[in-house]
């Protein structure tokens, strides 16, 4: 039987960057949007069957958190945040799935991982996706790799003496759905600006990148500072994590190339938020974070695809509520809020390579989109009381 749905919203931001638009009818058969037309203002428009108003609701399409670390929380508690370091796998499996369902609660319907040690959130991944009542799309690298004695310890792990990256990319990509790279150090809340080396060449990156594409996967690249961004943009990788202090040339470059970036720029708030107040750790996370946004700025000058992420399980970033505040800051950072949400939908989706699920409120397209309370002006703070979300036609919230 034909599963037919028809939703008048007040507003409709249709996720193309085009702006919000009034009294929007949007008209679903089973799995796809068949129409989105004006609805007659002032007249009863047709409803849904449960006769639910949604004039004073703004439509928008389903969330992607590109950056997250399932398998862990977002607590500051520094018991627990050692402890989620070593939990077993079957410890790990009802967190993994809260902090899914914390995702959905908020919209967002599909997250990509950048890895955690034991590969836990792969292997939930394998076992657990997809199901029908945690209607979440994952995907996950099982553990980033970085360079023995650097950073990266707590997200993946080192390749063994005399294995190239390559050889173990070649070796372990079969079950992982992209490849994740650390390629400099966390940046420092003690000195403004200060970089740190690259941890791999530019052979190595590049000898990587070709061998995770050649098992059909992307490689998303954390990296800060001008030159490990750089030697990652040149190698061909997909997205640069984090990338604070790149510098305005490699935005040029990533503009050229296409090279996704996200920002992660919450992180920075968090960590002033969690400092104590006039310390030096509360002054220098603000001072990257505003340096974060200028970078953002420029970006979105040069049309760099911009994906939001937001590092959800570190320190003060709580899974699903997280990415409202990311999306803020790219407000801050000259963003409409038409244009934050094309880099929470459209722009997430094509960089996990799922625009076939979800990206855009348009005939034809996947009928994956949410109501939220309010109008567009409510965004992105109403995102946290997402009033229903749909995944391919059915009301999953
Ligand atoms: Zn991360």
């Amino acid at each position: 039987m034909e599963k037919l749905l028809r939703l008048t919203a007040g507003w409709l931001i249709d996720g193309t960057g085009s702006p919000p638009k009034r009294d929007m009818l949007v008209c679903v058969e089973n799995a796809t949007i068949v129409s989105v037309t004006s609805a007659c203002r002032g007249e009863p428009g047709p409803r849904e069957p449960s006769g639910a108003d949604l004039s004073r609701c703004t439509v928008l399409p389903g969330l992607v958190d590109c950056h997250v670390h399932l398998a862990m929380s977002g607590t500051d508690d520094a018991r627990i945040r050692n402890r989620q370091l070593c939990l077993p796998y079957h410890e790990a499996v009802p967190l993994i799935r809260e902090r899914l369902l914390a995702h959905l609660a908020c919209g967002i319907v599909a997250v990509r991982d950048g890895g955690d040690g034991a590969a836990h959130s792969l292997r939930y991944r394998i076992e657990h996706l997809p199901c029908p009542d945690l209607p979440v799309a994952l995907k996950s690298p099982g553990t980033a790799w970085h360079s023995p004695g650097r950073y990266g310890k707590l997200i993946g792990r080192a390749p063994r003496e005399g294995v190239s990256l390559a050889e173990c990319i070649t070796t372990r990509r079969e079950a992982a759905d992209h490849v994740k790279l650390v390629n400099s150090g966390l940046n420092s809340l003690h000195e403004f600006g200060r970089e740190t080396p690259p941890q791999f060449g530019r052979e190595e990156l590049a000898g990587a990148v070709a061998a995770a594409r050649r098992g059909g996967l992307k490689t998303m690249v954390h990296a800060n500072g001008k030159i490990p961004v750089r030697l990652a943009v040149e190698a061909g990788c997909d997205s640069i994590e984090h990338g604070f202090f790149m510098g305005f040339e490699n935005l040029e470059r990533m503009a050229d190339r296409q090279t996704f970036w996200v920002p992660t720029a919450f992180t920075m708030k968090a960590f002033a938020e969690q400092a104590l107040s006039g310390s030096r750790e509360a002054e220098i996370s603000r001072r990257n974070l505003d340096h974060q946004l200028e970078q953002l700025r420029r970006a979105r000058e040069l049309g760099v695809p911009v994906a939001s992420g937001t590092d959800a399980g570190g320190p003060g970033i709580h899974h699903g509520k997280a990415l409202a505040e990311e999306l803020k800051l790219f407000m801050e950072a000259g963003f409409s809020i038409q244009d934050a949400i094309r880099c929470a939908a459209l722009n997430g989706a094509r960089l996990l390579g799922i625009e076939s699920v979800v990206g855009e409120v348009k005939a034809g397209r996947a009928a994956t989109f949410l109501v939220v309370p309010g109008p567009p002006d409510a965004l992105p703070g109403s995102l946290r009381h997402a009033e229903r979300v749909y995944v391919l036609g059915t009301r999953v919230k």
